[in-house]
């Protein structure tokens, strides 16, 4: 198996005081989760309904499971029950879904907006100009059953520095702004989710609080 623990407690070395990490495992077998948990690691995220289900019915319960991968609404009600945070809420649709499944077993569902600022046409999010009308449209202040902590990004998947930085820049500036003009006084309202196995050093250094890395914990995938 790959050296996951070693891995793992390089990564760990390597994190900035504040910032957590949320420890990728999609496409990866349950040994290696394991062996992460052994470790002292309990905060994995899944991008995939059925195997996030597999994976929370078959391991420990402590486990926070985060959801960082697009969400289908129909979908919603399997995660629902156990899940930590959904990370990647792009719609308003999505949200609402989300607090109708929520209501029904009676918890609060913690999420992240999940913004769009890469150039990759492919990627999920919303953009800053959606994020802000659905935030002032003002509806997700009726849903007592969703918990918006805070705002998910991936950068560009390029070798490109100065682009990455001014993506993780933008991202930083705007949940200043979403921040001061909605969540002012709302301490639960403090997540950055940006940085991955390629670039969550230079995320940290731009308001990074949770980092979501796989490659470097666990291997390459073999989809
Ligand atoms: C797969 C994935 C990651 C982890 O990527 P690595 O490059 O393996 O660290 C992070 N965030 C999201 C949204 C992902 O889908």
């Amino acid at each position: 198996m790959y050296d996951v623990k070693k891995n793992l407690h390089e990564v760990l070395a390597t994190l900035s005081d504040g910032v957590r990490l949320v420890a990728i495992s999609k496409y990866h077998p349950a040994e290696y989760i394991m062996a992460a948990y052994e470790e002292g690691q309990r905060v994995f995220g899944e991008s995939h309904e059925q195997e996030i289900r597999e994976k929370h019915e078959a391991l420990p319960k402590d486990i926070e499971w985060h959801f960082i991968g697009h969400l289908q609404t129909n979908k919603v009600k399997y995660i629902v029950p156990y899940i930590s945070m959904i990370e990647a809420v792009d719609s308003l649709k999505l949200l609402r879904e989300i607090e109708k499944q929520a209501a029904k077993h009676d918890r609060v569902v913690r999420v992240l907006l999940e913004l769009h600022i890469a150039e990759e046409a492919t990627k999920y999010g919303l953009t800053l100009e959606a994020c802000r009308q659905l935030l002032a449209d003002g509806e997700w202040r009726d849903m007592p059953h969703v918990k918006i902590c805070g705002l998910m990004m991936m950068a560009s998947n390029t070798d490109d520095e100065v682009r990455i930085i001014n993506e993780f820049q933008t991202a930083e500036h705007f949940y200043d702004e979403v921040k001061s003009n909605y969540f002012a006084s709302d301490p639960d309202f403090c997540e950055r989710s940006w940085g991955m196995s390629d670039d969550y050093l230079l995320a940290q250094q731009h308001g990074s609080t949770m980092v979501r890395i796989g490659t470097r914990i666990f291997g390459p995938r073999v989809y």
